[in-house]
């Protein structure tokens, strides 16, 4: 068995099934994606749309592309045909624009809102009390095209399993208080370094690259 067949069955199996495993596969080639897929993975995530627009035309049509990088808003058409999930809308340029190409591909398509948690310096996400007023004011319902399904977050790189937590924390807590008015299914929280603690605050969907494709050459 190879390890990236061998590291997918370890994450089915430990896994709870309330949990969606999103193989994190950039910068990683078509064949480590065909691996996993063979090994009944069917849901990747990417960080740059031109690479994940290729990966798409390549690979398997049944396969759930989801986009967990920044998002420029330019390149937002490349994606709109196909994407499953944009787990990083942070911004309402960003919005307005999904609603633009989903709308052209007679789609609705879902959407997670970044919050910016980590304490550390990070420069995507919106702030916590930019999202919970963009969520109070209901602002993501102007846009018909576009349906916000949950929340997504990045903890700060660090060591602190303490701050790690306080960081998930407070997203649980934001999820947590708009999570019946919206009907949010989504709390995209975890990678390889951190997703045990982000499943104790709760996360529903966790994104793993290199615990299971191996460490990356170049990371972005
Ligand atoms: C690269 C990336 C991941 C996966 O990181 P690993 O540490 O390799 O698991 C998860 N989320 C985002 C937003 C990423 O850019």
């Amino acid at each position: 068995m190879s390890e990236i067949t061998q590291n997918i069955s370890q994450f089915k199996a430990s896994l709870s099934e309330k949990v969606t495993l999103v193989a994190v596969s950039k910068t990683k080639p078509n064949e480590d994606i065909e691996e996993a897929y063979a090994a009944g993975q069917r849901v990747f995530g990417e960080n740059k749309i031109q690479e994940m627009t290729d990966k798409w035309e390549a690979l398997p049509k049944d396969i759930q592309w989801h986009m967990i990088g920044h998002v420029q808003t330019n390149k937002v058409k490349y994606m709109a045909p196909y994407v499953s999930l944009i787990h990083s809308a942070d911004r309402l340029k960003l919005f307005k624009e999904i609603n633009k190409e989903a709308k052209k591909n007679d789609r609705i398509i879902d959407v997670l809102l970044q919050v910016k948690i980590a304490e550390e310096d990070s420069k995507f996400g919106m702030s916590p009390e930019n999202a919970k007023e963009f969520l109070e004011h209901n602002t993501a319902n102007n846009y018909p095209n576009v349906r916000v399904v949950g929340l997504m977050g990045m903890a700060s790189f660090v060591d602190d399993e303490t701050q790690i937590s306080r960081e998930f924390s407070q997203l649980e807590k934001i999820y947590n208080t708009f999570k019946d008015t919206y009907g949010f299914k989504v709390l995209s929280m975890g990678m390889s370094g951190d997703y045990p603690i982000a499943l104790k605050h709760g996360s529903t969907m966790v994104r793993v690259g290199s615990a299971i494709f191996g460490a990356r050459n170049y990371d972005n």
